[in-house]
């Protein structure tokens, strides 16, 4: 028989990647992590994320742009978009015309509850803030866990109150009832999404009546009293503001071998993460684009969601300063939408086809489509724009996987790959595989992480 060789890579198989590296590799594994809980730990609104990056930003060279100024080769600018995302940009020495543009573009708002307009109340022995949840929650997932307030207040004289109550230690924190199991004959019998319902998701913020008062509502006039003389605040100020309630929980190891971090809001403030770092950590040759936005987890809506103008107007703005035509511009340029995606999860395999499954710790996961059923909603990369990418990792030694989100008809997901597409740019989902994605505490590992930051570093170089 003749003998035929064998190339070493005939399978496609997947590896947790400590089994792949060294020390040093591993070392800085867990050296980036630690960063990324501290970010995580400072930044659990978009509000937070975009000050924070604006501070790191700054101290690695970038300053801010203002539509009209001259750019030129080597400039590093960052734009904020209404201090709720930021896009940051280089300008590299390759010709834009022929090399395109690098964009990666990410999410830095979560699943919360926000605020209403009207929260205040009070009811038999206890006051309540009003929610009106944000993104795709579990809603049982909320009740009985310590919840932190975060936001802005606007007075009515334009005055501007930052609140973040409930991270620091002492803070008191926020509460939301759940029934006792002694009671809970009847919700037990409920399916999970009528455990709560979405008005009963109200926060407990006091019960302590005021003395000697002829009001009513005793205890929210208690309230109203410690947010005048603690913050200045009346209630018609709740009108023009912007609160949630987040899990007042920190960022943690988890695992023995800690391997896997646990957080709220790893979606998508890890890609976030990672993406901020690749472009701090490029080199000069193409011009990079990263994009962290607000509003993707309610579809990209409204004027700081990536279906702004304002993302497209930036790549206009940089060809028409550097001279250069736009349409041949976005035409070569390439775009990852920098998203999580959901990780194998054995304790739900029914949910999952495992061949095309993310598995924990094997590295980013290159999403080809997202959307439901019949790829609807999909952007569907085309196989020449995964040829070039599976190029640029494997260069690189990036260690990626290929995934797709569960079984098909069982459900689905989108990014914000498909408005970037609409604009003439070839665009790919990669990012972060995730367990219990939007649950107020999401797990992550720590090797997916880094991996991602390598992925979107060498895609920006
Ligand atoms: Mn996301
Ligand atoms: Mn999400």
């Amino acid at each position: 028989m003749e003998n035929i060789e064998k190339s070493s890579n005939r399978r496609y198989t997947k590896k947790n990647i400590y089994e792949l590296i060294n020390d040093q590799e591993k070392n800085s594994i867990m050296s980036f992590s630690e960063e990324y809980k501290t970010f995580l730990d400072l930044c659990k609104t978009e509000r937070e994320a975009n000050d924070y990056i604006i501070k790191l930003a700054k101290q690695q060279g970038f300053s801010e742009f203002v539509f009209g100024e001259d750019l030129k080769v080597g400039d590093k600018k960052f734009l904020t978009n209404r201090g709720k995302g930021v896009v940051l940009f280089k300008i590299g020495e390759n010709d834009i015309e022929k090399n395109g543009i690098r964009i990666i573009a990410s999410h830095i708002d979560s699943p919360r509850l926000d605020l209403k307009q009207v929260p205040l109340y009070e009811s038999d022995g206890l006051c309540f803030l009003k929610t009106h949840y944000y993104g795709g929650i579990k809603k049982y997932q909320w009740t009985a866990i310590p919840l932190a307030l975060h936001g802005v207040i606007y007075k009515k004289d334009g005055q501007k109150v930052n609140l973040r109550i409930g991270e620091e230690v002492g803070d008191p924190v926020f509460y939301i009832n759940d029934l006792l199991p002694h009671l809970g004959a009847n919700q037990m019998q409920q399916k999970a999404k009528d455990f709560i319902n979405a008005e009963q998701l109200n926060l407990v913020v006091g019960g302590m009546a005021l003395k000697d008062n002829n009001e009513k509502d005793k205890i929210k006039e208690n309230i109203l009293d410690i947010l005048y003389s603690k913050y200045q605040i009346v209630e018609e100020d709740f009108i023009s503001a912007e609160l949630c309630a987040v899990p007042a929980l920190n960022a943690k190891d988890v695992g023995l071998d800690r391997s896997l971090i646990g957080a709220y809001g790893h979606d998508d403030r890890v890609c976030a993460f990672a993406a901020l770092k690749g472009i701090f950590d490029s080199d000069n040759k193409n011009t990079d684009v990263c994009m962290l936005v607000d509003k993707e987890e309610i579809g990209s809506e409204g004027v700081t969601g990536i279906k702004s103008k304002l993302y497209e107007d930036i790549i206009d703005e940089i060809c028409l300063t550097l001279k250069k035509n736009v349409r041949k511009v976005r035409q070569n340029s390439m775009c990852i939408s920098a998203d999580v995606t959901s990780a194998y999860d054995a304790n739900f395999a029914d949910v999952f086809e495992k061949n095309n499954s993310a598995i924990l710790s094997c590295g980013t996961c290159i999403n080809k489509y997202t959307g439901g059923g019949g790829k609807s909603g999909a952007s569907d990369a085309s196989a020449e724009l995964l040829q070039k990418i599976r190029e640029i990792f494997d260069n690189n030694n990036v260690i990626w996987q290929s995934s797709e989100l569960g079984k098909v008809d069982l459900g689905g997901g989108g990014t914000v790959a498909k408005y970037i597409a609409q604009l003439n740019i070839d665009t790919i989902d990669i990012g972060v595989p995730v367990i219990s994605m939007h649950a107020p505490y999401e797990l992550i590992s720590k090797a997916d992480l880094y991996s991602s930051y390598k992925a979107y570093k060498s895609f920006f170089i």
